[in-house]
């Protein structure tokens, strides 16, 4: 199918973006990588009449490593921050969910930011964020905002962004301490969206124990819910039982079918792969 009809804009640089935009409003959209919005539009399930291409906005296109983020401008295509070496350690995180995200050739247009502001229930990088604790920054005509990741994500493909804005970038904190982390999930066919898929954070104390268990989940809820699972796996080496650690977070959360899984089997994998996810994560944290 075709989209509907549209008025393209190119602008060239963020001001011109949010101008347009702000004149624009609900009926435009920002186009970045056009991996997601543009199989929407020729299914016709949306129908901007007004598409803002960001693809030529000067300096976006880079990603800064600081000891405390991993900041990731508008432009950066999935596999340039999956392929960043310096990204990748100082927040391995990002590249073990990367690898996870779609195929190659999507990881090639579609960039990260992108998969953040479309707010899919099934995509790995809002779940990153989640669990990191990140933020966007989004530009507008009224100037420059921090949307935290708590507050950015409100429904099924929603967030709190408005209409007049560009998000121009996404921070990612560096976890403190030793801290091992893995991106676990269960899909269909290699490349598909995750029917379930859990990122997890394993923080130890400086002695070895356990400090930290939380995990983020991919396809389970209409926003990516975080849980902090430590109590249930409290005195555990990374070799010992995480099966609590499982079984607290299907106490915690419950699942819905649709046509790819039943709700029941959505929640037996919340189980599994949250046990799984944990146990790498603190395999990950102990070997530093
Ligand atoms: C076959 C297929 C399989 C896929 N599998 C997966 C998968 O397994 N996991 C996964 O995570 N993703 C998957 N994707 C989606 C892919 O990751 C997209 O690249 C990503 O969701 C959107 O990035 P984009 O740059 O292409 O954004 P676009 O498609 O251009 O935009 C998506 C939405 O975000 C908004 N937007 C984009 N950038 C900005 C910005 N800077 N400021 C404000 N709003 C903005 C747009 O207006 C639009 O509403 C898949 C896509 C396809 C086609």
């Amino acid at each position: 199918m075709k989209p509907p009809p549209f008025t393209y804009h190119r602008p060239t640089d963020v001001a011109q973006a949010v101008a347009t935009l702000g004149e624009v409003g609900a009926r435009g959209k920002v186009l970045a990588g056009g991996q997601s919005l543009v199989p929407l539009m020729s299914m016709r399930l949306a129908e901007p009449a007004h598409l803002v291409d960001i693809g030529r906005l000067p300096g976006l296109d880079t990603v800064e490593v600081t000891s405390r983020q991993v900041r990731v401008g508008a432009l950066v295509r999935h596999a340039d921050l999956e392929r960043h070496e310096e990204a990748h350690a100082a927040n391995p995180v990002l590249r073990q969910a990367l690898r996870h995200v779609a195929h190659p050739t999507i990881r090639n247009r579609g960039t990260s930011v992108g998969s953040l502001c479309h707010a899919d229930a099934a995509a790995e990088m809002p779940a990153v964020l989640a669990l990191l604790g990140g933020h966007v920054v989004a530009v507008s005509t009224a100037g420059e905002r921090e949307v935290p990741v708590d507050e950015l994500y409100v429904g099924p493909l929603e967030t709190s962004l408005r209409p007049d804005e560009v998000v121009t970038a996404a921070a990612f904190p560096v976890p403190e301490g030793c801290v091992g982390t893995s991106v676990v999930e269960v899909a269909r066919r290699q490349g598909d969206y995750a029917v379930c898929g859990v990122v997890a954070l394993v923080r130890l104390a400086e002695d070895g124990s356990l400090d930290e268990a939380r995990a983020a989940y991919v396809s389970v809820a209409d926003v990516p819910p975080v849980l902090d699972l430590t109590e249930a796996v409290r005195g555990i080496s990374p070799d010992g039982d995480w099966a609590p650690a499982g079984e607290a977070a299907k106490e915690r959360l419950e699942c819905d079918g649709d046509i790819h899984v039943s709700a029941q089997y959505r929640h037996h994998l919340v189980g599994v792969l949250t046990e799984r996810a944990l146990r790498e994560a603190a395999t990950r944290a102990e070997a530093g």
